[in-house]
């Protein structure tokens, strides 16, 4: 399968081209050629399918031209040690728990799949090493770190925004050492990410050292969480027949919820998608407006969705060949302050003894308000709460359970270089 850029002035490139750029060199994002309808007979048996199962044969849609299928189902079951539950919260309302992977958030999927398809690319590559670039506002650096990490012939540079991460989450990437290394950047998470966009279009840079980003940029990245749609509809279909399924994203860079939509595009039988942001809303002002105007990222308690200038929002627009009408038909946003966010935290532990975290609450409120009658709605439970004690613990009131790998990250030392945002210091500390 080939690989085209949004933007339309780069060439048509191969997978290994399209994962190992990262980004297109006219900025633009890859695309797959096709996006292939999967068949009747896959819906209509898929909720007696594992997990494994299903995303081996979504898989195979993407990438079975590219590597053999032995191979390819063994990346992916290596990729899904653990099980994404679609648990009920209360009525026709259920959460996909994508929080029981290594780091305790969704980005452990596409962390895991792109960090085994990038070394089974790049085995044919003798001694050349990739260095590959992340930016994160906390949880795709844990992802791809401990992705990554003790894969020879790679090295990951996490840049996440000094001081605007949890303690937990700066440990989970900048304590792990080996081939891992972390820098603090005396910024903002968009500033993370315009140093590593301005690393890849350094062509002197790129002539020097083989680069890539592990930002749902890539396509080894966002492709693969289109598996866990599948599987949150398989859930649920064993559960109900005759209802119409809403699904419900807490948004930042909108690569999770490009990956649902590339779903639905495949066949899955989704009504309609929420995007829920928090207060940074430029994908819910684009959706009311059409207009889509960037702006500086603000400061939340939900922090992996502070993002400005959402980087996947041009595959979204792609993919509907820039039809806003197109759009607005299968996504509705909302936008919610802190206040709000911790109000559904509160009640959703008070009444159903369940605790979401941050992310998931936004996803959760959108529900709660948006749900029509005769609908069900499943949103995405992004990260586990004892990832941010710092904010759940003061809202809910009460202690929450610390699951023992993440106890594991919090007994070890962070050790990361500082930087500023000057992209001369940054250019000049990948060249030492
Ligand atoms: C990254 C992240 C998000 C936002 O996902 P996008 O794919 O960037 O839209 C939401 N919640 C959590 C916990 C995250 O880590």
């Amino acid at each position: 399968m080939n690989y085209y850029s949004t933007q339309k002035k780069a060439p048509i490139v191969s997978l290994k081209e399209a994962v190992v750029r990262g980004l297109a060199p006219d900025r633009g994002l890859y695309m797959p050629e096709r996006i292939e309808a999967l068949p009747a007979s896959f819906f209509e048996e898929i909720e007696h399918m594992s997990l494994q199962d299903i995303a081996c044969r979504v898989a195979q849609a993407f990438f079975g031209e590219d590597i053999p299928t032995e191979d390819l189902e063994k990346i992916v079951r290596d990729t899904l040690s653990f099980d994404i539950p679609l648990k009920k919260v209360k009525d026709s309302i259920y959460a996909l728990e994508l929080f029981h992977g290594p780091t305790l958030a969704f980005k452990d999927v596409g962390g895991r799949f792109m960090a085994r398809l990038l070394r089974y690319l790049m085995q044919t590559d003798d001694g050349k090493r990739v260095n590959v670039l992340v930016a994160t506002s906390g949880d795709t650096g844990s992802a791809v770190a401990n992705g990554f990490l003790g894969v020879e012939g790679i090295h990951v540079y996490v840049l996440y925004p000094k001081g605007k991460v949890s303690e937990v989450q700066e440990k989970q990437f900048a304590s792990l050492g080996q081939n891992c290394t972390a820098v603090a950047i005396d910024g903002t998470f968009d500033d993370c990410q315009a140093l590593v966009k301005s690393a890849f279009m350094d062509s002197e840079l790129n002539k020097k050292l083989t680069l890539t980003s592990a930002n749902s940029i890539n396509v080894a990245r966002f492709l693969p969480q289109s598996f866990y749609y599948f599987y949150a509809y398989a859930q649920w279909k064993k559960l109900h027949r005759n209802k119409e399924l809403v699904v419900c994203v807490p948004s930042g860079n909108l690569g999770n919820i490009t990956a649902g939509l590339f779903a639905k595009r495949m066949g899955l039988p989704i009504q309609r998608f929420i995007a829920a942001n928090n207060r940074n809303d430029m994908f819910f002002q684009y959706l009311q407006t059409g207009n889509a105007l960037p702006k500086p990222s603000v400061v939340t308690i939900e922090n992996a969705m502070d993002v400005g200038d959402p980087s996947n929002f041009e595959r979204v627009v792609d993919l509907y060949g820039k039809q806003h009408s197109a759009i607005v038909k299968d996504i509705s946003g909302v936008s919610y302050t802190d206040e709000q966010i911790a109000e559904t935290m509160k009640a959703t532990f008070s009444e159903e003894n369940y605790v979401l975290d941050p992310h998931g609450a936004c996803g959760m409120r959108a529900l709660h308000e948006k749900l029509q009658p005769g609908e069900d709605g499943i949103f995405l439970e992004t990260a586990h709460p004892a990832k941010f004690l710092d904010r759940v613990e003061p809202i809910l009131g009460v202690p929450v359970p610390m699951p023992e790998r993440l106890a594991w990250f919090l007994k070890r030392e962070v050790c990361s270089v500082p930087l500023s945002t000057d992209y001369a210091a940054f250019r000049a500390f990948l060249l030492q």
